[in-house]
């Protein structure tokens, strides 16, 4: 199974992208966490990556784009994989596509997790303060919630069109919106 995670920043998407990843067998691939731990090694890819996620920023697309086909093609990949957190640029999108297509693949489902954004400040706030994450400062938050705005928020409705798009709502408990997107995703 091939899927894509999408949601605002804040909407709890790494734990359930985490969760479903692991319930259907596949990889769990988070571009945010492969940045975070290529910056906290100190890599070429971390140094190039660093001033763009302090900033709010996205990574500019050559730099993820190559990161993702690399990671595609590891051998833990070919039952399927969850990407979480790309594609997140229209370029991103048209890029997983040419990935996909040369290796005569598709996305089976493209999940949104749906927040109520008042709610996701306040969470934001409160995992700054928990794991000291230097792009979650309120200024780099509200930066990073316009970004998703502008550039990312419009892949919805190419997925939609595609008609391989399903929502489920993030607010509650996490285990209240792990069984929703098990009752929507998982297909025993
Ligand atoms: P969140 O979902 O909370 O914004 P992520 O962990 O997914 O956090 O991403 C953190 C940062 O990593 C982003 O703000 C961005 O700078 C960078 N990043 C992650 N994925 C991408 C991507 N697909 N394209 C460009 N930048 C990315």
């Amino acid at each position: 199974m091939r899927v894509v995670f999408m949601g605002p920043p804040g909407a709890g998407k790494g734990t359930q992208a985490a969760v479903l990843a692991s319930r259907l067998g596949i990889p769990h691939i988070s571009t945010g966490d492969i940045f975070r731990a290529n910056v906290a090694e100190g890599t070429e890819l971390g140094k190039q990556a660093q001033q763009f996620m302090d900033a709010g920023e996205y990574v500019p697309d050559s730099v993820t784009n190559a990161m993702v086909r690399d990671r595609l093609t590891h051998d833990d990949c070919r039952p399927g994989f969850l990407l979480d957190g790309y594609p997140r640029t229209v370029e991103q999108v048209a890029e997983l596509d040419a990935m996909l297509r040369s290796a005569g693949h598709a996305l089976d489902v493209v999940v949104e997790l749906t927040v109520d954004i008042d709610e996701v400040v306040a969470r934001l706030v409160k995992r700054a303060q928990e794991q000291g994450r230097t792009d979650d400062t309120e200024d780099v938050l509200r930066r990073r919630l316009e970004v998703y705005g502008e550039q990312t928020a419009p892949l919805i409705d190419t997925y939609f069109q595609r008609g391989i798009l399903v929502q489920v709502d993030g607010m509650g408990l996490i285990e209240e919106v792990t069984e929703r997107l098990f009752a929507v995703v998982v297909v025993d």
